[in-house]
């Protein structure tokens, strides 16, 4: 992860975790947690890594000649794994992005690096779902946009309600897929979400 001026050091963020071990009613110096501080962290800088990353960087690459392709272009089943910015718990789910080109498209694994970009983040699903489709509309200036995002929010599955296998969808769209009924009904039907899935 990125160092900024106030960023905690790693044994500061070493340390936060034996507090909050202690804090769950563990000994912190027990043989077999010695080691987790030093792991968490580590995995911290995996599942945040989206910090360090410009996820309009991925879209700015893109290609002209597709011989007069206009058609939609979708990625579907982008798996992804977030943290909500709540509880600090993951939300894993799957996230489907369609375009319409206006004369410009993008390698479809920029799409998922998109995608993978915002979740390596803390998150509110409406508000990444919001970033991803944003962030293809002001790049790549398309037609029109589309996101939809099926999140399992592990804070909602593990505790609190207690309710697994319960998703929550969200969506954004932009441009033709907000204003044309048929291009948003192709974009749902390419992607089998939504009525009659
Ligand atoms: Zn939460």
């Amino acid at each position: 992860m990125a160092d900024t001026p106030d960023k905690p050091s790693r044994e500061q963020a070493e340390a936060a975790v034996r507090t909050l071990l202690a804090w769950a009613g563990e000994d912190p110096t027990r043989e077999g947690l010695l080691d987790t501080p030093k792991r968490v962290v580590t995995a911290y800088g995996d599942w945040f890594s989206g910090y360090d990353d410009d996820p309009r960087e991925y879209l700015a690459r893109t290609f002209e000649e597709v011989a007069g392709y206009d058609e939609m272009i979708v990625l579907r089943d982008i798996e992804f794994e977030s943290h909500c910015e709540h509880h600090m718990a993951p939300i894993i789910g799957k996230a489907h992005v369609g375009y319409l080109p206006n004369g410009k498209v993008v390698g479809i694994s920029k799409l998922a690096r998109v995608v993978e970009t915002y979740a390596r983040r803390f998150q509110v699903q409406e508000k990444m779902t919001a970033q991803i489709a944003q962030s293809i509309q002001d790049v790549l200036q398309p037609l029109g946009v589309g996101v939809v995002v099926e999140g399992a929010h592990e804070c909602m599955t593990t505790r609190g309600v207690h309710k697994r296998g319960v998703s929550m969808i969200t969506s954004k769209m932009l441009g033709m897929f907000r204003d044309d009924a048929r291009t948003r009904a192709e974009f749902l039907r390419f992607i089998d979400v939504g009525p009659g899935r």
